[in-house]
């Protein structure tokens, strides 16, 4: 058994630390440890750069179609550095840079809609929109462009600026995303900060800030809160997920198992909104266990880089020593692995896509969010059953149904107590598409012209009607 790395990323000498590559454990680079002090100065400088940004709209859209195209034609360069860093094959990387510059030219165009206030006063009323001011955003290692993105994309087009900070595990990438941009965007409206802790904290307080807006795990969700409670600054969170596929009886296994099973391990299973539990009924539960289980068993893992890998490494040291707790914990309390249930014997942070059979409601890896490549799979009797426990979770970001009688999977699916359900796959999502979760999984909403005006604030203007 390969013994854990480091457990965190670790100072290294000249103010930078090292960045480890996933695929063999060892620090391949090194990235600068800004500390928090040098906050106000960048806070400031978004400031001044927020008067020339937010002054033309048109200026703004043509930047970052520019930006987008730069984006794109940097994919060579960006993708295999995302891949190093954060494990996943090289095909994803490029995905998810095409993602990042698709998400600019999306937002580029939008523009808020002035409307005036019709109640049959005798004044003109009109709604109109004014950006927020600087807003500081904070990503986790799972995406990390294009999360970044889902950030600085529609807070650029809205007028404001913006400052990032991605994972200290995975800030590389996004280094150099941020100059590309910049190539692109006048200085300072986009400005990428990366360091250890207590960067992220003292971002989320500083009180230059009008939009903190934060995707990343509930604990550090509610840091981030009470953080900018301090500057009462509007606060947009994405949080975790526990997200259950259901299963209804006339599902069609083989045709659906493929689905299924990326939609829980792809990006080795650190998606917030993959599937992290199924529940299938009694009748097919052992054939449902068995296909996923021969999926898992005939997936290639390996190195992101190496051509033909289906499934990489786990992004870091923490991360694996948690999932391979939750297939512990949950195999020393009676469920048996029908695929994997151990790390691969080899360097890095490999380990065997899993699939859990027998496992107890109460296990953690059902409870809480496993975020990794190890999936429980339970059985229900009656889809009452199936609904409640699906809903029996803190977490509340998606759910999916899946059946052959597609009303009847909708009507289940109504009943998912969670922000976006699909219903036979699970996980895609389009630009244009609010994106909230329910319950702990999140405050405020991201994604089309939703995720635009929660980066505006309304401005209304009253004047009397000319007679
Ligand atoms: P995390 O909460 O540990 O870290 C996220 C970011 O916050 C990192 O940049 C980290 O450096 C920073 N941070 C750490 N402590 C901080 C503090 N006290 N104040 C401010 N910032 C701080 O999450 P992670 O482990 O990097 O990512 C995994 C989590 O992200 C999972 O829970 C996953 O579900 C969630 N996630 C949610 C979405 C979504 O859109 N809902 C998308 C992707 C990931």
């Amino acid at each position: 058994m390969p013994t854990t790395e480091p457990s965190r990323p670790h100072r290294a000498r000249g103010g930078s630390f090292a960045v480890l590559d996933p695929a063999t454990g060892e620090p391949f680079a090194e990235a600068p440890d800004q500390q928090p002090e040098e906050l106000d100065a960048i806070v400031e400088r978004a400031h001044t750069a927020w008067r020339g940004w937010r002054a033309d709209p048109d200026a703004r859209a043509a930047a970052l179609l520019a930006a987008a195209d730069a984006v794109e034609r940097a994919g060579p360069d960006l993708a295999p550095l995302l891949t190093r860093e954060q494990g996943k094959p090289l095909p994803e990387s490029f995905a998810e840079v095409a993602r990042a510059a698709a998400r600019l030219r999306y937002f580029a165009t939008l523009r808020p809609q002035t409307r005036p206030i019709v109640d049959g006063r005798p004044v003109r009323s009109e709604v109109r929109w004014r950006p927020l001011g600087p807003v500081a955003a904070i990503v986790p290692w799972n995406f990390p462009l294009q999360l970044a993105s889902a950030k600085f994309a529609p807070a650029l087009a809205a007028g404001n600026t913006v400052v990032l900070k991605p994972s200290p595990f995975t800030p590389l990438a996004t280094r150099m995303l941020g100059s590309v941009l910049a190539a692109a965007l006048p200085e300072d409206v986009l400005t990428i900060v990366t360091g250890r802790e207590p960067l992220g904290e003292r971002l989320a307080s500083h009180p230059g800030f009008g939009h903190v807006t934060f995707t990343g795990s509930v604990p550090t969700g509610r840091a981030v809160a009470r953080g900018a409670a301090s500057s009462l600054a509007r606060v947009t969170l994405e949080l975790g997920g526990n997200d259950a596929a259901i299963l209804l009886d006339d599902v069609d296994v083989e045709q659906i198992v493929d689905r299924l099973f990326w939609a829980a391990f792809r990006n080795c299973g650190q998606i917030c909104m993959a599937v992290k539990r199924v529940y299938a009924p009694a009748r097919l539960y052992a054939e449902v266990v068995e296909a996923l289980a021969q999926r898992a068993d005939q997936t290639v893992v390996g190195p992101g880089l190496q051509a033909g890998s289906q499934l990489g490494p786990v992004n870091n040291a923490p991360q694996l020593a948690r999932v391979e707790g939750y297939a512990a914990e949950a195999l020393a309390t009676g469920a048996r692995a029908a695929a994997g249930g151990h790390r691969l014997d080899r360097p890095g942070y490999f380990f065997a896509p899993t699939i859990l059979a027998d496992v107890s409601a109460q296990s953690p890896v059902v409870a809480q969010e496993q975020f990794g490549p190890v999936l429980p799979v339970l059985v229900y009797r009656g889809v009452e059953q199936a609904v409640e426990a699906a809903n029996a979770t803190g977490f509340g970001l998606g759910g999916s149904v899946w059946g052959t009688d597609l009303d009847r999977a909708e009507e289940v699916a109504e009943r998912l107590e969670c922000g976006t359900v699909w219903i036979n796959h699970h996980g895609e999502l389009s630009l244009a598409q609010p994106f909230a979760g329910a319950k702990d999984s999140g405050v405020g909403v991201a994604g089309g012209p939703w995720g635009f005006y929660g980066n505006l604030r309304p401005f209304v203007v009253h004047r009397p009607e000319e007679t």
